[in-house]
């Protein structure tokens, strides 16, 4: 059904942009994979850091009350969660904050969730939490407020588009279909976009070699975008955690990231359409350049190890192991921290990444890695 919808968009276009075929897959309003299925968890396709320990909530919540202290404690602060998921990160940023005085009084909960499914299950697991959380589709929506924002793994479900060096120049990197069912091609047009021939014309995409793909998120732009600006009206802090890469202005080729994930194994991004989660490694200088453009301040980005080591997640799990009576509670705490922090697994693909208003120094953790510029 979902296939038919697109190749009749194809029918009209010829060819559509990867972008395009990203959001009809992921978020279709009746067949896209976010709209109608739960991806997370053992029986979904992927799992992620909220869901493998408690402590990954906890500790980031840690640094939300912290920030919030930081910021001068405002009373009216918005804590706002995107692409919530199970809403387990909520669930243990709220269980490990209720007792920081005042900190519960002081906050509006808002997440912001597109999927129906996930906002129910969301709802479900945090109606008794705390009260007055309300759901959003949309981040611009919510009221100027100071802001507390947190996402996890957010930014790489974001459709992105993909360029290929041809020669000289960029072209754009699109689908077709044929006997054979989807395809990648080219666009014969040469990128026609501002912005994106902007963005092309600089390091390090300028002088990359032949068959080279960069991929561009206009709607990870755009989100940055309206992140960066709640920083300037009030007080603000954000954490983004993702799998992903700061640019390296001298590197010479980069390849695509845009993978396929289903049942947790990969699969093959044209095949099986909406049945798959489609994702991209996030691209944290880019992010980090438009929030400065906005004039928000950002933090460069640091690996998930490093921050939840420096945030204490050992001592934390050694409490908790010294609490537990059953060896294999212990054991799952254990291996927990280890999947999280160890560089073999999750602790250095993915990276975290503050921003901030400029009236504030750089958060805690960061300026402890970084010069407080
Ligand atoms: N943060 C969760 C879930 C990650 S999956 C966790 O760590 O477990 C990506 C989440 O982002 C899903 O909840 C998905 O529905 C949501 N999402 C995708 N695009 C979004 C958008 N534009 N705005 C808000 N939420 C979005």
């Amino acid at each position: 059904m979902l296939e038919d919808i697109i190749k009749a968009e194809i029918d009209k276009k010829d060819i559509i942009s990867v972008d395009q075929f990203m959001e009809y897959a992921l978020f279709h309003p009746d067949y896209g994979y976010y709209t109608k299925k739960d991806p997370i968890g053992r029986a979904g396709d992927f799992t992620t850091a909220p869901e493998i320990s408690q402590i990954f909530g906890e500790l980031i919540g840690a640094w939300l009350a912290y920030c919030w202290q930081e910021m001068g404690a405002p009373p009216d602060t918005k804590l706002i969660e995107l692409g919530p998921g199970h809403g387990t990160l909520m669930h243990d940023i709220l269980r490990a904050t209720r007792n920081i005085p005042s900190f519960h009084d002081s906050i509006r909960v808002c997440m912001v969730e597109t999927s129906p499914t996930l906002r129910r299950l969301q709802q479900q697991k945090l109606q008794y939490s705390h009260p007055l959380i309300k759901w959003f589709d949309d981040i611009n929506n919510i009221e100027e407020s100071p802001s507390l924002i947190v996402a996890n793994e957010l930014f790489d479900a974001l459709p992105t588009k993909q360029f290929v060096k041809t020669g000289q120049i960029y072209k754009e990197r699109g689908v077709i279909y044929n006997k054979d069912g989807f395809a990648f091609s080219l666009y014969n047009e040469p990128v026609a976009d501002k912005r994106i021939e902007k963005l092309l014309a600089q390091e390090p995409y300028c002088h990359l070699s032949e068959s080279s793909i960069v991929e561009i998120s206009l709607a990870s732009i755009d989100m940055m975008r309206s992140l960066s600006k709640r920083m300037l009206s009030h007080k603000g802090v954000g954490l983004l955690i993702d799998y992903g890469y700061a640019l390296n202005p001298a590197m010479k080729k980069t390849s695509e990231t845009l993978q396929a994930v289903r049942q947790h194994q990969f699969s093959n991004v044209l095949e099986h359409v909406g049945e798959c989660d489609l994702t991209t490694h996030v691209n944290f200088s880019l992010l980090a350049t438009i929030a400065e453009q906005e004039g928000a301040k950002s933090s460069p980005s640091l690996e998930q190890g490093t921050f939840l080591k420096a945030m204490g997640i050992d001592i934390r799990g050694e409490i908790l192991c010294k609490n537990l009576l059953e060896e294999t509670q212990k054991d799952d705490i254990i291996k927990g921290i280890y999947r999280l922090t160890d560089p073999s697994e999750m602790g250095n693909i993915f990276k975290a990444m503050s921003f901030y208003s400029p009236i504030l120094p750089m958060p805690t953790i960061f300026r402890e890695f970084f010069h407080d510029c």
